[in-house]
């Protein structure tokens, strides 16, 4: 007998050999037909609850607890058909569980394949995971697949789903199942099975009716169970990335438990195509790529350029009223200093090749943190200076490989809004305090309300791949952890994935579509004050090395402003509209009335724009809609001889008339609060 421990504290003794399934049944058989899989654990592991896991929130310290364990005694999906053999901790994953899906997606690639192979018999099997959107399955055979192909393959796939074939897991010798493979000239799972299991294997086979493929799993209880899916494209990759090996065609798909969930995914893939940057950025003439200077490099147009200046200022007074010192630094320096820093080892790939001039080589900056240390290092500090808050929207150059660009969100040149900080150890927690407190402001004001936090410390049985003292990583991580909890904010604890030279706080935007956008970042660094020899006079009177904070809010500022024009699809608030009235007189008559607004609304600090081409009416107005211009101020006799203006106002019907003066107070007041609402 085996004791089964399930969520609710119930403990069953069971026959060894029993299956979640019979388990499920036993409690209802309900359950058991809305069950996908299981989620099993040692009972010896620390107890784990349910939800502490996955894309899970907020209960960092048993999740600590739960990845510091080994991977043995870490919960993990099996089949509802795998028997148990020891106590064990038993979840049953539903439909609505974050793991199901993938559940699902995998084995809906098995489908995907299991179609192939019977329309196409010829073809060799690569692998089929499922990925964050969907799955794909890699195939190899001669002849590249159609579209018509892609359709034949998706109604196949609604026939093995119909038959709903159970999936059996099944073992085999790893040499009998080789020799098959190699007989058979499946090049790829003989590769697969090569690489991931060791002779005298027993290796583990999915099958679903005549289907036959190399799979750990797990899966869902039969094909029957993959209803709502659909192939999606097909792409070509050359099998292990290498052009020498045959090209392989990769065909992916995506699946849902429900239609619904499906008809869902693809109107959001329409909605993120309609708020796209690049497509906007055009529109709205924002900013540009120029084929002649190259990619990865941004052409801020005037109307993109002026909500950057937006950007930029409420950044640059935010920094001096939080305390920060603003520095600008060069763009270039000599390789002697990214020697020092230690870029020229592990991060020169990132970096654009040398420049020779006559004195030495040069290299573009990927970062600027070591312009900073030098502006520290320029002068003696003593505990009394501390801490040094250096603030820079500066510049940066990364190599990025040709092919990987993506308009604002790769580039190979962008502004980071930098800041470094040098403190001593007890000022750690209140200097990451205002850092986060800093990072809430900049998403508050550009209208993002929710985010989501990850704390990445070290591995400390890894003790190698991290720099640092035992004492300062513990202090640092310590201190991030106090500050979070001290907040009540909600995060994720992820042990072993702290940057080498210290712990880090990473802040993901939740956009309007519910995308993740990781832009801040809090980063502690104990490697570059001890690589620069920094140092502060203590009040022992002793000579001590300073902790360093790097960190960045908007991240890059050409990527925040990606993510902002794909946020407000275009229609920014008023605060940062490029234009922010469109002026539209009725008749040429009106035009030296339009030349009075224009001029008291710019003496307002208003972004204002007068259309005074002899075109229709409507159309000047449709122009500026298009524009997705907050307001629009129509005027004609009528206005003119009260001194009011008509106001048509952005995604509302009804029109109002009011005097120019109240108008102006109105637009002035919502600017001053950077209010979203218009
Ligand atoms: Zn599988
Ligand atoms: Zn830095």
């Amino acid at each position: 007998m085996i004791a089964v421990h399930l969520p609710d504290g119930a403990i069953r003794e069971v026959p060894s050999g029993t299956t979640p399934l019979e388990i499920a049944n036993s409690i209802s058989p309900r359950l058991a037909a809305a069950s996908i899989a299981a989620r099993i654990a040692p009972v010896t592991a620390a107890a784990v609850q349910s939800g502490a896991h996955g894309e899970s929130q907020g209960e960092s310290a048993s999740e600590a607890s739960m990845y510091a364990t080994e991977d043995a005694a870490a919960p993990r999906l099996v089949d509802l058909s795998a028997p148990l053999t020891s106590d064990t901790r038993l979840e049953l994953v539903k439909e609505n569980d974050p793991d199901a899906l993938k559940v699902l997606r995998h084995s809906s690639a098995h489908v995907l394949a299991t179609a192939v192979l019977e329309l196409f018999p010829e073809t060799k099997l690569g692998h089929g995971p499922a990925t964050d959107s969907g799955f794909f399955y890699d195939f190899y055979r001669e002849k590249p697949f159609t579209p018509e192909d892609l359709a034949a393959i998706e109604t196949k796939m609604a026939e093995v789903v119909a038959r709903n074939e159970p999936f059996v897991r099944e073992y085999e010798p790893r040499e009998q199942a080789l020799a098959e493979f190699e007989r058979d000239g499946d090049f790829m799972k003989t590769h697969f099975v090569t690489k991931f299991t060791s002779p005298g294997d027993q290796v583990s086979f999915y099958r679903n009716g005549t289907f036959v493929d190399f799979c750990r799993g797990p899966h869902v209880p039969s094909t029957g169970r993959v209803k709502a899916f659909k192939v999606t494209s097909l792409a070509g990759a050359y099998w292990l990335g290498d052009e020498k090996n045959p090209q392989l065609q990769r065909v992916y798909g995506t699946a849902f438990f429900s239609q619904k969930d499906l008809d869902d995914h693809f109107a959001r893939l329409e909605e993120a195509a309609r708020r796209d940057h690049r497509v906007l950025g055009k529109q709205l003439d924002l900013f540009s790529i120029q084929d002649l200077a190259g990619p990865g490099l941004i052409f801020w147009h005037p109307k993109g350029a002026i909500i950057r200046k937006v950007m930029e200022d409420w950044m640059r007074d935010e920094c001096l009223r939080r305390g920060y010192q603003l520095v600008y630094t060069p763009h270039v320096a000599r390789i002697n200093l990214w020697q020092t820093s230690g870029h020229e080892g592990f991060y020169a790939g990132n970096m654009f090749t040398p420049m020779e001039l006559d004195d030495a080589l040069y290299r573009l900056k990927p970062m600027n943190c070591p312009f900073h240390i030098l502006i520290y290092k320029n002068s003696p500090k003593s505990y009394r200076d501390l801490p040094q808050r250096y603030a820079e929207l500066g510049n940066v150059y990364r190599y990025e490989r040709s092919g990987t660009m993506h308009g604002l969100l790769r580039v190979r040149g962008f502004t980071q809004d930098d800041a470094h900080i040098f403190c001593m150890p007890s000022q750690i927690e209140s200097e990451v305090a205002a850092c986060i407190d800093f990072a809430e402001a900049v998403l508050k004001t550009f209208g993002f309300s929710e985010f989501k936090v990850e704390l990445s410390t070290w591995d400390p049985n890894d003790r190698a791949h991290y720099a640092g003292s035992d004492e300062n990583w513990d202090l640092a991580s310590r201190s991030l952890d106090n500050v979070l909890k001290a907040k009540g904010i909600a995060y994720k604890t992820i042990p072993g994935e702290a940057a080498f030279y210290g712990p880090k706080i990473d802040i993901k935007l939740v956009d309007v579509l519910g995308r993740l956008w990781q832009l801040s970042t809090v980063q502690f660094d104990f490697n570059l004050p001890a690589r620069f020899e920094l140092e502060y006079v203590g009040e022992d009177g002793e000579r001590h090395q300073p902790v360093m904070v790097h960190r960045a809010l908007f991240g890059s500022v050409e990527r925040f402003f990606g993510v902002l024009i794909e946020h407000y699809a275009g229609a920014f608030p008023l605060w940062l509209a490029p234009v922010q009235i469109g002026l539209v007189p009725i008749s040429e008559k009106h035009t030296a009335y339009a030349a009075k607004l224009e001029a008291e609304l710019k003496a307002a600090g208003l972004r204002v724009e007068s259309d005074a081409r002899n075109e229709k009416m409507n159309s000047k107005i449709r122009d500026f809609a298009m524009q997705k211009t907050p307001y629009i101020l129509v005027f004609g006799d009528k206005e003119e001889s009260t001194g009011a203006v008509n106001v048509r106002t952005r995604g509302k019907q009804e029109q109002s008339t009011m005097p120019l003066a109240n108008f102006i107070a109105k637009a002035k007041e919502l600017v001053a609060n950077q209010s979203t609402e218009l």
